[in-house]
C-alpha cells in the first residue's frame, strides 16, 4: 500500500476504526456471565405453595420463592448473578425495555418425574436461542452454558417445595428474561441490561380443561390472521422478543370474541401457513399422489419460531415414523417429514378432498395440543381427530415426549437436575 492510499482514507473511517479497534480492546476485558459467582440470599417469607390445578395456579401469579438476576454494563460485561428472593425490580422510568422494547425472553418448564428427578428438558436449546434474540434487539450475548446453570440453581433452591416429589408429574414454567435498563433515554443500545429468571406454577393447557370454563371439548379452534401480519422476511419473527406479542394480542382478542382459541398465522399474498399464537403448526395429510406427509412451515426466511418442541417433534418423527419402525401400529404409519412453505389453498384442498389427516400445534406452553378447526374466509375448516379427544400422530408424539420429560425413558433430551 502506497502513502496516497494512506493519506485519502477519510478523517471518519479512521475514527471507526480505531472506535472498533477500542472496543475490541475493551471487550476482551469484558467479563461474561459467570454462574460460579453466584451469591444467594434466602427469603426470611417463604410463599404459600399453591394446590395443585388451583385457581391460585390459573392465575399465573404464584411465583416462586426466589428469583436470579444478573446486571450487565457496558463497562464491564456481566457481573455477579444473584438469587434473591422474588419481589420487585427496582427500574428507572427511562428504562430502555419501557421505551424501546429492548426485550426477549424464553419459556421453559422443569418437570417432577415419575422416579423424582427433576428435569430440564433440552435446555441448551433455550439458552442459546435467549443469546440469538437478545442480540436481534440490541442486548449483550452471554455464554449460553452458564444460564444453564443458573437456572438449574435457581431449581436447586426452589424445586424441593415447589414441585415435590410426592407429586410426580408435574411441572414449574421457568422465565428467563432479559431487559435493557438504565438511567439514559437516548436512543440508542442500553449501556443498563438486566437478565432475569422466575418460576412460576403453570396451568396445564394441553388438556382444554379449566377451572372456569363450562367443561370444553378438545381441540383448539384457530382463527386464521386477516389483516395483520405476526412477521416478515427481514424482521424479527424468529425471536423471541416481547415486540411480537403485543401486537398479536389484537387479532388473539379480536379471535377470542368470535370463540377461537388462537391465530393462525397467515403470510404473503397466497396465505402461506407460518404458526399459531406462541406455538408451531403441523399438519398430516395424504398428497394428491398420495403420499403420507407431516409438514410444517420452514425456518428459512426467518418468520417463525425455531422452536423446540417443533424440532423435537421433527427429530422424532424422522427417527420413528419410518419403514420397519418398532413404532408402527394399525393407525401410525410410516411418513415423510417435510419442512417447507405451504399455503391455505393446499390445506383447504386437502380437506375437501377427504386427504387431511389430523393437525396440532407444538410449544412449551401448549404442548402438543390437536387442532379441530381453522377457520380462513369466514369459513370453518374441520380437521379430522381419529381417536376422539387427539390425532394419532399428535397423541404418540405427546406421550414419547411425555416419557422423556418425565423421566420414564432415559434419554439426553431430559437433563436432570442434582438436588442435595
Ligand atoms: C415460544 C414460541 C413457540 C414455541 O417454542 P417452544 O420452544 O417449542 O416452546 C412458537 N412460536 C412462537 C412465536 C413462540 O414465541
Amino acid at each position: 500500500m502506497n502513502g496516497h492510499a494512506v493519506e485519502s482514507v477519510s478523517h471518519l473511517t479512521q475514527t471507526g476504526i480505531e472506535a472498533s479497534k477500542k472496543m475490541a480492546e475493551s471487550s476482551s476485558s469484558m467479563h461474561d456471565l459467570d454462574a460460579s459467582q453466584l451469591t444467594v440470599t434466602l427469603t426470611q417469607n417463604p410463599r404459600e405453595v399453591p394446590g395443585l390445578n388451583s385457581a391460585e395456579v390459573w392465575s399465573v401469579k404464584a411465583c416462586t420463592d426466589h428469583m436470579v438476576t444478573v446486571k450487565w454494563t457496558d463497562d464491564y460485561g456481566w457481573h455477579a448473578p444473584k438469587i434473591v428472593p422474588y419481589g420487585p425490580l427496582e427500574i428507572m422510568p427511562t428504562a430502555s425495555c419501557l421505551h424501546y422494547a429492548t426485550q426477549c425472553f424464553e419459556g421453559m418448564k422443569v418437570y417432577r418425574g415419575y422416579d423424582g428427578k427433576l428435569r430440564l428438558f433440552r435446555p441448551d436449546k433455550n439458552c442459546s436461542r435467549l443469546v440469538s434474540s437478545a442480540t436481534r434487539v440490541a442486548l449483550p450475548p452471554f455464554n449460553p452454558l452458564e444460564l444453564e446453570k443458573l437456572l438449574k440453581a435457581l431449581m436447586r433452591l426452589d424445586g424441593p417445595r415447589w414441585l415435590p416429589k410426592t407429586q410426580p408429574e408435574n411441572f414449574l414454567y421457568l422465565r428467563p428474561a432479559m431487559i435493557g435498563n438504565g438511567e439514559q433515554l437516548g436512543v440508542v443500545s442500553p449501556s443498563e441490561v438486566l437478565l432475569f429468571i422466575i418460576a412460576v406454577p403453570w396451568p396445564d393447557l394441553s388438556t382444554g380443561w379449566s377451572p372456569s370454563a363450562t367443561a370444553k371439548p378438545p381441540g383448539l379452534k384457530l382463527l386464521a390472521s386477516k389483516n395483520d401480519i405476526r412477521a416478515w422476511p427481514g424482521g424479527f419473527g424468529y425471536a423471541k422478543v416481547g415486540a411480537n406479542y403485543g401486537p398479536a394480542f389484537v387479532a388473539q382478542m379480536e379471535g377470542r370474541k368470535q370463540g377461537y382459541d388462537q391465530i393462525l398465522w397467515l403470510f404473503g399474498p397466497d396465505f402461506q401457513v407460518t404458526e399459531a399464537g406462541a406455538s408451531n403448526f403441523f399438519v398430516v395429510w395424504k398428497t394428491k399422489e398420495g403420499k403420507l406427509q407431516l409438514v410444517t412451515a420452514p425456518l428459512e426466511g426467518k418468520i417463525i419460531l425455531d422452536g423446540v418442541t417443533r424440532r423435537s417433534v421433527l427429530e422424532l418423527a424422522r427417527e420413528r415414523f419410518i419403514e420397519s419402525s418398532e413404532y408402527l401400529t394399525a393407525d401410525i404409519k410410516s411418513l415423510d417429514v417435510v419442512e417447507r412453505t405451504y399455503t391455505m389453498d393446499e390445506l383447504v384442498e386437502a380437506e375437501k378432498k377427504g386427504r387431511l389427516i389430523e393437525a396440532f400445534v407444538s410449544g412449551t406452553a401448549y404442548f402438543i395440543t390437536p387442532v379441530k378447526t381453522v377457520n380462513f374466509r369466514d369459513e370453518d375448516l374441520n380437521i379430522p381427530m381419529a381417536c376422539e379427544d387427539t390425532g394419532h400422530y399428535a397423541g404418540v408424539l405427546k406421550q414419547w415426549l411425555l416419557d422423556i420429560k418425565y423421566g420414564k425413558v432415559d434419554h439426553e433430551w431430559g437433563v436432570v437436575v442434582e438436588e442435595e
